[in-house]
């Protein structure tokens, strides 16, 4: 079986830095959003994690030609993954939902070929894939050797909206070169409320949910890895390799496929200090941002206003 660790939850929630630092432990690869591999990847050569685009990567480059996959048939996947299940079908009834799946059979192929070479490429046990869409998660819930850990990280939605709307600084690589994506602080309220609400409802009860919230992440890194190896089964050694102190660790090269520039950064880091720097928005946008979210802000222990 291939252990998968999915980072699931909303857009500008952390997962970058999250998964590097899984990724950075011994017998684990972070590989970003493998949900974009086909157009981000294989179409549009973004740059990886690594620093060398796509088609430049030979790790990713050595993961393909193992599999055989033949590259005219990118476009193909991008469109049976933009026209096939959508993380609101979740909610629909289980058999509505396996007719849905039914038409996926050649994309969950060739995902499942895709995490077996990268499992035998590196050797390592466990993948995190931080692609955080609910419906790449279901995709991988359905991939018969895939044993799925669920890693639900909730970020308050007042600080996620904000870093929606302002403007995300051009790194000049590659996958940087445009602005990355501005949402208006309603769109992204509802967008977090529709998509913690379907992880949650869709996962909560599973043995291999594992809940994070980003702030009590980023105030205690090392206890909040310490509980996810628990919840994995693995001893809380494993992070003596990576953390300097409670707050202090060194990130690995990691293969990203897409993700928040940050995903960049190796070597020593504070995760603090990144958190610190975060600005909000104002009152007016962080009372409406808190009327939308209303509905999970208590069962994720927020306040109702901040
Ligand atoms: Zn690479």
């Amino acid at each position: 079986m291939i252990k998968v660790i999915y980072i699931a939850g909303f857009g500008r929630s952390g997962s970058t830095l999250l998964g590097n630092i899984l990724g950075s432990l011994h017998g684990f690869i972070h590989v970003g959003e493998l949900r974009y591999l086909w157009d981000r990847g294989f179409l549009e050569d973004w740059d990886c994690g690594c620093g060398k685009s796509f088609s430049q990567c030979s790790f990713w480059q050595k993961v393909i030609k193992d599999i055989n996959f033949p590259h005219v048939i990118a476009p193909h996947l991008v469109n049976v993954r933009e026209r096939g299940i959508h993380s609101r079908h979740l909610l629909y009834p289980f058999t509505v939902r396996k007719l849905m799946m039914n038409k996926m059979n050649e994309y969950l192929y060739w995902l499942k070929l895709l995490y077996q070479s990268i499992s035998e490429h590196t050797g390592c046990e466990w993948i995190v894939d931080s692609s955080k869409f609910p419906s790449h998660g279901y995709l991988l819930d359905n991939i018969t050797n895939i044993n799925l850990y669920i890693l639900h990280l909730v970020r308050d939605p007042r600080t996620v909206s904000y870093a929606w709307w302002k403007r995300t600084k051009n790194l000049g690589l590659k996958s940087n070169r445009n602005i990355m994506p501005r949402f208006n602080p309603i769109k992204s309220a509802t967008l977090w409320l529709e998509w913690n609400y379907i992880i949650h409802h869709t996962w909560s009860y599973n043995k291999n949910y594992i809940f994070l919230r980003y702030e009590d992440f980023v105030m205690q890194p090392r206890s909040s890895i310490f509980k996810i190896l628990a919840h994995l089964g693995l001893p809380k050694e494993y992070c003596d390799t990576i953390f300097i102190n409670e707050n202090t660790v060194k990130i690995a090269t990691q293969h990203t496929i897409s993700g928040n520039p940050v995903r960049f950064q190796k070597g020593v880091i504070s995760v603090l200090s990144s958190y610190q720097d975060m600005e909000n928005l104002g009152l007016g946008w962080r009372s409406i941002v808190s009327l939308i979210t209303l509905p999970l802000l208590k069962k994720f222990h927020y306040a109702l206003q901040s």
